[in-house]
């Protein structure tokens, strides 16, 4: 990177290092941080370097110039629906350089969706070590902080997900997908700071409720040696715990037995877990006493007495999920450790123990070159002067824009983040909010648009009984396990006496989910992450409450509008306390892994 070494690491009060090959991590995120405007502009010119020669790059006529002035002056801001003419074309197998000069290797599925589907992220083989170097960081900062890791091994419920090709033959799946597949993964060295309970085979399995079940059942095996608990984001981990509820009796069969449950057909999973499990009556005795009275406070603790922490992201959409892991856990520590993206993997958080309100990510600056739109909260979404990550403020909210390796230029990801203090010369930020998410239970994301149309779709099965829907708002309800989306109609009917019938409410219901995007149909379909959605209805004048409400609090008649999404408890009081009639998605909607290109 062309930077100083021999850097002097000054450790947290009272830490140290836990082994050499940890010294060595923590040596790199000091440079990093103490540089990074250098390496910043070492990363730009080296990504316009690489990318010189692309059919991107060559319009904006850059000529050779690989330094930020350039770069600001001609490259523009955008966003994906500017970039997929690009994306298509190497979708439909056009392999000359159009983003990237080297090869696209896949592309990556994002949560975030365009059209209703997930967005497709090109990326490049060189960007999988990247990505390692950020995983192998973390480690080294948790060890500051928590000792003696290497005594035992991390539960941790990791899975892949269904992947599709294009019509070229690019793979295209989630990028947590690709890096459990990837030799990186697969063939990592022995760490003893990183053991986890779960044979590869089993986060390999494809199929969602063998790959739980394997899991848990390793886990219940090993929960003596567990010292930490996670899943990449909270819904996971809850879902877990649903899971126990749900099969604990015959996990503790296959225990008492030591014989594997025929549901489980997968024979690479079969094998493997064979070898763990063995007949074990007094593991199994423990599990239904702590499971058989359904008592679920406490539970993570009570059966994996020694977890030190739980290793789960709770910021942003998943702080949700703080309460009932609170109550799982009796308030274990919650770490987030990492800010990643299929776009582009950002950063970490270097005091992974804190409170989640304080959880603060460093942006790494060798993970690409990162600028920065001040963010109006009006709802501006001009873009004026882009900075960069050495000229931020504290206390002030930006939005994110990348430039990454794999030939992203200028891309606004979308998410809100605002600088806490600073690491050296590198701000760590707060996460505060995707853009224009309203709902989201699990990965999925749902806009007002997609709301929108949603009702508008459910509310043509309404028209035969001359019934419109005149107000809507709606609330993500992560009380129930899975969690699911509440949507508050109120109806205006014309003739009461022919109105729609229960079953056509829960149609509706249906043809609700049937409009949202391939993310949220994926999550009820594929991973049983979200529940069946609910329409509450409300009695006619329950809206002109909400907003009497709403003015007495200090809003103005004129430019009250109605909430798309309430989350307040006044609010959500009141709109249930007006509730006449419920309905709930009758099925499934449709969902399939294929997709057009
Ligand atoms: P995806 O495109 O599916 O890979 O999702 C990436 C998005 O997930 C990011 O752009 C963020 O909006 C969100 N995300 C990732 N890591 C975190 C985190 N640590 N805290 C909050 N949100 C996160």
């Amino acid at each position: 990177m062309g930077v100083d070494s021999g850097i002097s690491v000054s450790y947290p009060l009272g830490t140290t290092p836990a082994c050499e090959r940890d010294a060595k991590a923590l040596e790199f995120i000091e440079e990093m941080t103490k540089y990074c405007d250098n390496v910043q502009r070492n990363v730009l010119s080296e990504i316009l370097a690489q990318n010189a020669g692309t059919e991107y790059l060559q319009q904006w006529k850059l000529d050779g110039a690989t330094d930020r002035e350039t770069f600001k002056e001609k490259v523009p801001v955008v966003k994906y629906e500017d970039l997929l003419p690009y994306i298509q074309r190497i979708a439909n197998g056009d392999r000359s350089p159009i983003l990237s000069s080297h090869p696209i290797s896949e592309f990556l599925t994002s949560s975030g969706t365009s059209a209703g589907e997930r967005k497709l992220m090109p990326t490049i083989a060189a960007e999988m070590d990247r990505r390692q170097k950020l995983y192998s960081l973390l480690m080294p900062v948790m060890n500051l902080y928590v000792p003696g890791l290497d005594k035992g091994k991390g539960l941790y419920f990791l899975f892949i997900k269904a992947e599709t090709k294009t019509p070229s033959g690019l793979v295209a799946r989630p990028v947590l997908t690709s890096y459990y597949k990837s030799d990186q993964f697969k063939t990592r060295p022995f760490d003893p700071y990183n053991v986890y309970t779960s044979p590869n085979e089993t986060i390999l399995c494809v199929d969602a409720f063998q790959s739980m079940y394997s899991q848990m059942l390793c886990g219940l095996i090993y929960r003596e040696q567990v010292l930490r608990c996670g899943a990449v984001f909270a819904s996971g981990l809850v879902r877990a715990i649903k899971f126990l509820q749900l099969n604990w009796e015959q996990l503790a069969q296959d225990i008492e037995t030591g014989y594997l449950s025929p549901k489980i057909t997968d024979q690479t999973v079969r094998d493997c877990v064979s070898k763990i499990l063995k007949p074990g009556q007094e593991l199994a005795r423990f599990i239904r006493k702590e499971c058989c009275e359904g008592n679920w406070e406490g539970i993570i603790t009570r059966i994996w007495p020694n977890t030190k922490y739980l290793d789960v992201i709770v910021t942003g959409a998943m702080a949700q999920y703080i309460p009932i892991l609170d109550y799982y856990s009796g308030n274990l520590p919650k770490t987030c450790t990492m800010y990643a993206s299929s776009e582009c993997y950002f950063g970490l958080n270097l005091t992974p123990m804190v409170n989640p309100s304080e959880v603060c990510y460093t942006i790494m600056p060798n993970m690409g070159y990162f600028e920065f739109i001040p963010h109006d909260r009006s709802g501006n979404d001009s873009v004026t002067e882009l900075l960069d990550l050495a000229d931020l403020e504290v206390g002030k909210e930006y939005e994110l824009v990348i430039t990454t390796y794999s030939g992203l230029c200028r891309y606004r990801v979308g998410d809100i983040l605002q600088v806490k203090s600073f690491h050296n010369s590198a701000p760590q930020f707060k996460f505060i909010r995707r853009k224009n998410v309203l709902l989201s239970i699990d990965a999925d994301k749902t806009d007002e648009t997609e709301l929108q149309t949603a009702v508008e779709n459910a509310s043509e099965l309404l028209k035969e009984f001359n019934t419109k829907v005149v107000e809507y708002t709606s609330y993500g309800d992560t009380k129930t396990i899975p969690g699911h989306y509440v949507i508050y109609w109120e109806l205006l009917v014309e003739d009461p006496v022919n109105g729609p019938s229960d079953d056509v409410l829960d149609q509706c219901c249906l043809a609700m989910e049937e409009s949202l995007n391939s993310v949220y149909r994926q999550s009820r379909v594929a991973d049983n992450s979200i529940g069946p959605l609910e329409i509450r209805v409300v009695k006619s004048g329950t809206f002109e409450e909400l907003m009497d409400y709403a003015i007495t609090r200090g809003a103005s008649i004129n430019q009250y509008k109605v909430p798309r999404c309430v989350s307040f408890t006044p609010i959500m009081e009141l709109l249930d306390s007006r509730v006449v009639s419920v309905h709930f998605s009758p099925a499934p909607p449709h969902w399939t892994s294929e997709r057009s290109f």
